[in-house]
């Protein structure tokens, strides 16, 4: 679950530039590989899909919708957030009486899977990047006083690594690229909430380097392992560490305010998110049990999208407790002003008022609802456990 922002705000994945409409065979910024999802979509004898593509992509519905619609399959484009793979509209495309859910811009899987009795498709919007040369050079530059390097990406850059990754072997680093146990993932690729690509092998290098747009997936990585990580945004082709360090320094003070504030509060709301992916139910009850046996007074609140309007609505709370997104307690802090908001991996030190052990990284210690990934990884393919009962 995200909040909802400006455009230009940050998200998972943030910053993607909108590429006006285009006429068939007009060339993109991005591949939207147009023939992979259409043979996909024909294998499910589909008749009616739903759309769905992140903000910084809506621009390109339209070479999908022409795509799809010249096969005569009726297209329903999603008009809401699609803040990461988490936030599949698998329930809107039941509703719709869709065959199948076409999502675009956070993995790349290469045959349709089957989740929550929903086929979707799943294609990740390659960027092209035309001009690396000016940029790699600054990254070289900034890149002076370490040798051993990690590299990831967001997915929509993970073709890129490699390219990378030859200019700094060239350069005489020696370079590292992890990959994430979640499924489906590319090598190197991380997301707001899982940058184990980078952690998995930030013990052997002297810094990160995060190819993506924008800082976001950058301070995932920088607040994961505590080392030198540089942004190297391909869009706008800079290099960036200060931007980088300065945003994780800002986010440690308001953290440990805002977790001074929540020691004293008596009465908590722990939200839960109906997204499938950030539904974490088993962690939000086990909070508000947590925060009862403590003396405080706790309820739990469901949400769809998280907005500062709908936490407003929550009079009579002195602070929430988010399982949902944990980047929405980390990015999104200024929106929450005047309100106290905790990740759950945060909540020991209130229990505990032990603030002095206070770890910025426990903000980020969350993993995706378990019961969807295992979907994921299986395709939908659920086998029931030996003895198992119905
Ligand atoms: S839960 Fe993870 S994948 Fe989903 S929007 Fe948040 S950071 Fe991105």
């Amino acid at each position: 679950m995200r909040l909802s922002v400006a455009p230009d705000r940050n998200r998972c994945p943030p910053n993607i530039r909108v590429c006006a409409k285009s006429s068939r065979g007009a060339r993109l910024e991005y591949d939207l590989e147009l023939d992979r999802v259409r043979g996909q979509v024909e294998s499910l004898g589909a008749r009616r899909v739903l759309l769905q593509l992140p903000d910084g992509l809506k621009g390109l519905r339209w070479c999908v919708v022409d795509e799809l619609e010249g096969c005569g399959v009726e297209v329903i484009v999603d008009g809401g957030h699609a803040w990461g793979v988490c936030d599949l509209a698998l329930e809107r495309a039941r509703l719709l009486g869709a065959d199948a859910l076409i999502h675009y811009g956070h993995l790349d899987v290469k045959r349709p899977l089957k989740l929550g009795g929903v086929s979707v498709v799943m294609a990740p919007a390659r960027y092209r990047w035309e001009s690396p040369e000016a940029a790699l050079e600054r990254l070289a530059d900034a890149l002076a006083q370490f040798r051993v390097i990690a590299l990831s990406s967001s997915v929509q850059h993970s073709d890129d690594l490699l390219l990378v990754a030859r200019f700094l072997r060239e350069r005489g680093h020696t370079v590292y690229i992890g990959r994430s146990p979640l499924p489906h993932f590319r090598v190197g690729q991380v997301v707001g909430c899982d940058v184990a690509a980078a952690s998995s092998v930030s013990a052997h290098v002297d810094a990160h380097v995060c190819v993506s747009g924008g800082i976001f997936h950058a301070v995932g990585v920088a607040i994961a392992t505590g080392k030198p990580t540089i942004a190297l945004d391909p869009y706008r082709g800079v290099v960036e560490r200060e931007r980088v360090e300065g945003f994780v320094r800002r986010l440690l003070a308001r953290k440990l305010r805002d977790l001074s504030e929540a020691a004293e509060a008596r009465a908590f709301a722990v939200i839960v998110s109906a997204k499938p992916g950030q539904r974490r139910l088993d962690l939000a009850l086990r909070a508000v049990s947590e925060l009862r046996r403590a003396g405080r007074r706790a309820e739990l609140v469901v949400l769809d999208e998280v907005t500062r309007d709908e936490l407003l609505n929550l009079s009579g709370v002195d602070a929430l407790v988010n399982t949902a997104c944990p980047r929405l307690g980390l990015d999104d802090l200024e929106l929450f002003e005047g309100l106290t908001v905790v990740n759950i991996g945060e909540l020991k030190y209130i229990i505990s008022d032990r603030l002095e052990e206070y770890d910025l990284r426990s903000a980020l210690a969350w993993r995706m609802n378990p019961g969807f990934v295992s979907e994921l990884a299986s395709g939908g393919a659920l086998r029931r456990p030996a003895g198992a009962r119905r």
